[in-house]
């Protein structure tokens, strides 16, 4: 009897669909205009390292920096970040 179910876990495992796997693509890029508005990512900081207010409230933009995602509360910050990264990743 016990032969019967372990055979069943098998076949019902083995049988699980297989979803929401996407078709394996080279390296994920990330896709801004796919960003949802509070992304699940790890971001390197809960602060906007620009103007230093939380992003886990105001968050609308991220960049990719030394293999780290920071959040920004706006784009703006981004973009002062992204012209000189080591400035505000310096001081604390
Ligand atoms: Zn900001």
């Amino acid at each position: 009897m016990r032969k019967v179910i372990v055979a069943l876990l098998v076949l019902f495992t083995a049988c699980q669909p297989k979803t929401s796997e996407p078709e394996q693509k080279t390296a994920p890029a990330l896709e801004e205009k796919e960003f949802p508005a509070k992304p699940d990512i790890a971001l390197a900081s809960d602060i906007d390292p620009v103007c230093k207010m939380s992003v886990k409230e105001e968050f609308s933009d991220t960049a990719m920096y030394d293999g780290k995602i920071y959040g920004f509360c706006a784009s703006a910050c981004k973009d002062d970040f992204l012209k000189e990264p080591l400035t505000y990743l310096e001081e604390k």
